[in-house]
């Protein structure tokens, strides 16, 4: 392995500003971010204060109300969708390098999210303009028809575990259907955001169609999520999070989508062939350094292969190369930031003083390459109960708990024994026992024999605490869309309700 870290080729030393009305614009503060990898300072930005905050909300609301984005054709705004993908595309390598840089996670991931990325303006591009609405028979002389229209100002709040690809979850559909949009990173991984609004003002798009404040939850997100001259506010983050946000969208009762966490199960039965169940559940669990909402961070197996499941999976799970995101051969980067990595060794202890079985893992990497990065090694626990804390909650790291069952009901009893319902898998070659038990998890993205497949193409989005609504597919569209009845008598008569 190499002992000096990879030169990153992009320039981070320089301005990284908001953009508020088409203008990028200093913030009111500075924040230092952090490089995961070595623990060391990367880069400085501009962070908002409430005042900008609002500039920015006023300037989405301007060009909902008078502007002309609402106003254009379908076409006319799927042409500057594509023109973002392409640029996007354009600048694929440098903003995957900034992903790695800023976030932490292996390049060979980052240049997947930007590739999605690209996709997913595309995809939004494709399917505004195909043809939507009803027409329903109603009484003559009457005609109605049903439209969808933009909702208006949108409040858009992402994580830091995919800041572009979350970005884009958010601003295509919304900006396809009309929308302008108040985006808000996360304070952790606002570096890309910045350089998608320099690819926005690149392709011209209209002032205060889209603003990007930079900044923490309490002074730039809540303000966002208070607002009466937002319409709508779409999160992506913790449980936690997602409950502030809904209690604060009631000053206007605006439309809200939230997405948030997962403990998600992945259960398999011994008619599988047990390695290659083994390599799922590796990808279920440590890709993106477990940074996911819909991790398998559950593993449910069964009694009779349950011990050479964990051995194996163990054995896999050492070989993991840890190490920093921009060196080739890594196959695990650091966590996010120190809070993150803190927490995920907390949970680590906890585990280990309710009783459950550290197999593998639980502490960190040494060596000189790790310096004072976020790094965590691949964790696997086995042994557990039911109402552990580390089965219940997210850990949202490189951490795995394995349950073993007897009987289906078993597996399914304890798959759905969660408060979330993000994602659930199920691996076996009995094609009725595959549909039975997928019917059965109360969760809204399911695989079988598969895990982490995720398609532009399909509504994401959970059961249970893991959020209210669905983002991509054709659901995501209408997520940012308003339902209108327009109908028209085509005989119009006194009606002679009163008399006199
Ligand atoms: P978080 O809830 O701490 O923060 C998410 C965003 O909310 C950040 O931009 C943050 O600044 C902002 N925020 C924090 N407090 C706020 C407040 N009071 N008002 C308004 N905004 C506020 O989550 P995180 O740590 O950034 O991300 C990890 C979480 O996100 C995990 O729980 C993960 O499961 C979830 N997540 C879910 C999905 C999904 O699609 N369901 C995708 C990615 C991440």
């Amino acid at each position: 392995m190499a002992q000096t870290l990879t030169a990153p080729k992009v320039k981070v030393d320089r301005k990284w500003q908001l953009w508020i009305d088409g203008k990028f614009v200093p913030g009111a503060s500075e924040r230092t971010l952090i490089n995961p990898a070595t623990g060391q300072p990367l880069t400085k930005v501009a962070e908002a204060s409430k005042k900008q905050v609002e500039e920015a909300i006023k300037a989405a609301r301007k060009a909902f109300d008078h502007g002309p984005w609402p106003r254009m054709t379908a076409l006319e705004r799927a042409g500057y969708l594509n023109k973002i993908a392409d640029a996007i595309d354009a600048n694929a390598e440098e903003l995957a390098e900034l992903e790695t840089l800023n976030g932490g996670k292996p390049l060979r991931e980052a240049k997947y999210d930007i590739a999605d990325t690209a996709y997913c303006f595309r995809y939004y591009a494709g399917l505004i303009n195909k043809p939507t609405g009803q027409t329903v028979d109603v009484p003559a002389p009457s005609v109605t028809t049903i439209v969808r229209e933009p909702i208006g100002v949108c409040g858009q709040i992402i994580p830091w575990n995919y800041p572009l690809l979350m970005a884009a979850w958010k601003l295509a559909p919304a900006l396809a259907a009309g929308n302008t949009c108040v985006l808000k990173p996360s304070e952790y991984t606002p570096l890309t955001a910045v350089r998608l609004a320099e690819i926005m003002a690149e392709v011209e798009l209209p002032n205060g169609v889209v603003n990007i404040v930079l900044g923490d939850g309490p002074t730039v997100g809540q303000p966002l999520a208070e607002s009466t001259l937002v319409d709508k506010i779409a999160f992506t983050g913790s449980v936690k999070t997602g409950k502030i946000i809904a209690a604060a969208a009631l000053t206007n009762l605006k439309k809200v989508t939230l997405e948030l966490g997962g403990k998600s199960p992945m259960v398999v039965f011994s008619d599988f062939d047990v390695d290659v169940a083994v390599d799922y559940a590796l990808f279920a669990i440590y890709c993106n350094s477990g940074q996911v909402c819909s991790a398998g961070s559950r593993m449910i197996v069964e009694e009779s292969i349950y011990d050479s499941f964990v051995k194996k999976m163990a054995e896999r799970a050492k070989k993991i190369r840890v190490g920093p995101g921009l060196e080739e051969e890594t196959e695990m980067g650091p966590l996010v930031n120190e809070v993150q990595m803190k927490r995920v060794m907390e949970y680590i202890e906890i585990g280990q003083k309710e009783g459950a079985k550290l197999i593998t893992g639980g502490d960190k990497p040494k060596g000189d390459k790790y310096g004072a990065g976020y790094y965590v090694n691949p964790t696997i626990f086995a042994d557990v109960k039911s109402d552990m804390r580390i089965v219940q909650e997210e850990i949202f790291g490189p951490v795995v708990v394995v349950q073993k069952f007897k009987t289906q009901e078993e597996a399914v009893e304890l798959a759905n024994d969660s408060a979330y319902g993000l994602a659930g898998a199920v691996f076996t070659n009995d094609i009725t026992r595959a549909h039975t038990v997928v019917k059965q998890l109360r969760a809204g993205i399911t695989w079988v024999n598969a895990y982490h497949n995720t398609y532009t193409e399909c509504p994401w989005g959970g059961y249970k605490q893991s959020g209210w609504g669905r983002e991509l597919g054709t659901f995501g569209l209408e997520a940012y869309t308003e339902v209108k009845q327009i109908n028209i008598n085509l005989d119009p008569q006194a009606v002679g309700w009163f008399e006199a």
